[in-house]
């Protein structure tokens, strides 16, 4: 629990701030910020993380990045953590550039959901928005389809003037394939002027277009994941959409379950605040189990109400730093 009574039983971990793909909104052009490697948490400062949280009370766990896939000793974190008391699922954010010849491995080693980053379905403007192949993803998102994970979801970013014309293909994409499908408001995580007045699109706004398309209904199954989406079910098309309005919608923070921990092991209670707690000094030289739990519990109880992405706030760390 936090200060606010809030229950806390859900822990984000980046693995690495490195990424195959450079999403305008991520990280900004000619970027130079990067940890050295050896300040990433290694596999042993992770497992170790994990054993301690899981002792608190976390239960679910996911791994993020950064692109967690590019991390050549992925799997290793993933079997150690499937081991741990505690653990109830290992959850995997992906942009699904090396998920086609990664899914089937992940899922034996214990992930049992995906999440897969896709804007935009037209190969040019896809490329435009992240660098990437869209065809990779596609096949990504096949393979772990076919791989049988519990849950695989398709989260979109929202860009007025960028990615507005996808926004009804994806739709139709995930009535195919049967995946839910988010859309999330753009959060102030890179350059400031990637957010602006002009090119952010409330996912209210979002909701309408679709009402003229479909009927929006509450969904069968409400507890779909465990983030901070609404989710309705469209009519026709028979689409799961979730909504992730963290900003426009007020109450964004009621509920929050979740703290991050970055790749050079800060843990942040909260995205959208500058609070960080250093884990270094409990990992090295040596970890000490008491002392990583008397930080956890501090960081919880420091645990900010709300964002301030409404408070004019100024990044210092940009998103592929953080850890989405
Ligand atoms: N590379 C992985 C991926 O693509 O999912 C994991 C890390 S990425 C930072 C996690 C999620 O954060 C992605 O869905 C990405 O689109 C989202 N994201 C990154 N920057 C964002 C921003 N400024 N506002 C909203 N979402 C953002």
């Amino acid at each position: 629990m936090d200060a606010l009574g809030r229950k806390i039983d859900y822990l984000r971990i980046s693995v690495t701030d490195r990424c195959n793909e450079r999403c305008l909104y991520c990280m900004p052009e000619g970027y130079q910020g990067w940890e050295k490697r050896e300040e990433h948490m290694s596999v042993e400062e992770i497992i170790r993380i994990v054993q301690v949280a899981a002792g608190l009370g976390f239960r679910r766990f996911r791994l993020t990045g950064g692109e967690p896939l590019v991390r050549s000793d992925f799997v290793q974190i993933v079997r150690g953590m499937q081991e741990i008391p505690g653990v109830e699922t290992i959850g995997l954010s992906t942009n699904g550039i090396k998920l086609a010849s990664l899914a089937q491995p992940l899922r034996d080693a214990g992930v049992r959901t995906i999440n897969v980053s896709l804007d935009a379905l037209n190969p040019e403007l896809y490329r435009r928005i992240t660098g990437g192949n869209v065809a990779d993803v596609l096949a990504g998102i096949q393979a772990a389809v076919a791989a049988g994970f519990q849950r695989v979801k398709l989260n979109c970013v929202l860009m007025r003037g960028t990615n507005e014309g996808e926004i009804w293909p994806l739709v139709l994409f995930a009535a195919e394939h049967g995946l839910p499908l988010r859309f999330i408001e753009l959060m102030p995580l890179s350059r400031t002027d990637v957010l602006t007045e002009a090119n952010f699109l409330p996912v209210g706004e979002v909701m309408q277009q679709l009402q003229h398309k479909d009927r929006l209904l509450p969904p069968p199954d409400r507890r779909e994941g465990h983030g901070p989406a609404r989710y309705y079910l469209l009519e026709r098309t028979g689409a799961l959409i979730g909504f992730i309005g963290a900003l426009t919608n007020l109450s964004f923070c009621e509920n929050c379950n979740k703290v991050r921990l970055t790749s050079d092991g800060k843990l942040r209670p909260c995205l959208g605040d500058h609070l960080e707690t250093d884990l270094k000094p409990a990992l090295r030289p040596q970890i000490n189990d008491a002392v990583l739990s008397e930080l956890f519990l501090n960081t919880l109880a420091h645990k900010p109400a709300e964002h301030s992405f409404r408070a004019n706030y100024q990044p210092r760390r940009v998103m592929t730093a953080i850890g989405g």
